[in-house]
């Protein structure tokens, strides 16, 4: 019999799949290594079970214990995944601008929420930030993640993303892409992949315009996950060898494509980033294997990108996809 023995044994060993129709008049090899088929649903499934396992062994989480952090999407399903099943309690903290649908998904899987006023100051004791901290001070045995300045996030993508990256390019890949959000990823998978080709494999970093990391001031975006108004711990700019900033407007194009024309329906953050492994894969020849990573899948975002209305108030021209029965039969 063939089985995992708990549904955390199945993160991680996500596949790498070729994109063919995006990258049309490309030579070089691009592949997408295709994260919300992990059991929550992303990438973070894997920081997820790395930093409880961690926090275990430091005694910082004990039986009965409460794992308490601000996060709305992928950390706190990742979290309340791996809690669920070790017999911690989850309590997230979520600005209210948080749509119901992500609500609803984290406390499916049990976790108990508390959502605070977006429109006070980060000081006000009702704030995101002051609420978490508070809870976390006073709830015994509360033990806070932090996924921005957690070791164990970049850790466990230098463990599994990685290896799982070499091993299945048969140690062929030349250039690494991803988004930046916290920096886990790409400086836990982009460490290991320097390290394993001894610095032949290129780190290529993809971030919204406006974000810090492609100089911006932390101006807003609208494409989510990735992108900070701030240095986080989990970020090490030395492993990353270029940083490529991409416009709204280009990744929910690329998003929308990848749906369309790869069957890939992922989510905005994926656009962004494949948009970036374009331009890197258009200046390379057919030895070339770019790899790119896509956190998460398009569910999350129906509302959204793959919403004519929604794209079509933010100024993101779409044709419309209703017919008539009149168009149809035309
Ligand atoms: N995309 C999405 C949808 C995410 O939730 C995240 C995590 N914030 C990222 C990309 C970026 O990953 P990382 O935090 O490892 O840089």
């Amino acid at each position: 019999m063939k089985f995992a023995k708990t549904v955390i044994d199945l993160v991680g060993n996500t596949p790498l799949v070729q994109l063919n129709s995006v990258t049309e008049g490309i030579s070089a090899t691009v592949l997408a290594k295709v994260e919300y088929l992990n059991p929550g649903g992303s990438s973070k499934d894997r920081i997820a079970t790395r930093i409880i396992d961690a926090a275990e062994r430091d005694g910082l989480l004990k039986p009965g214990g409460t794992i308490v952090e601000p996060t709305s999407g992928n950390t706190g399903v990742g979290l309340a995944l791996v809690a669920q099943q070790r017999g911690y309690r989850c309590v997230f903290v979520l600005p209210d601008k948080v749509g119901e649908d992500k609500r609803n998904v984290l406390t499916a899987y049990g976790a108990e929420i508390v959502v605070t006023p977006t429109a006070v100051a980060p000081d006000s004791p009702e704030s995101y930030y002051s609420v978490s901290d508070r809870l976390v001070a006073e709830i015994p045995g509360a033990f806070k993640p932090n996924q921005y300045e957690n070791p164990n996030g970049p850790l466990s993508h230098y463990e599994t993303t990685g290896p799982e990256i070499w091993r299945d390019t048969d140690q062929k890949i030349t250039h690494f892409v991803a988004g930046v959000g916290t920096g886990g990823t790409i400086s836990g998978t982009g460490r290991f992949l320097k390290e394993a080709s001894n610095g032949a494999v290129t780190i290529v970093g993809a971030d919204p315009e406006g974000s810090v990391y492609s100089g911006g001031t932390g101006r807003p975006y609208l494409v989510e996950g990735v992108g900070e108004d701030f240095w986080p711990g989990a970020y090490d700019g030395s492993v990353v060898d270029r940083i490529i900033a991409v416009s709204d407007a280009r990744s929910f194009d690329i998003t929308r494509r990848l749906a369309r024309e790869e069957g890939l329906l992922v989510g905005g953050s994926s656009g962004m980033a494949v948009a970036a492994a374009l331009d890197v894969a258009r200046e390379l020849g057919p030895d070339d294997v770019v790899v790119v990573l896509l956190p998460d899948s398009g569910r999350g975002y129906l509302g959204k990108i793959f919403n004519e209305k929604w794209m079509r108030s933010y100024g993101f021209s779409q044709e419309s996809d209703e017919r008539t029965v009149g168009d149809l039969i035309a």
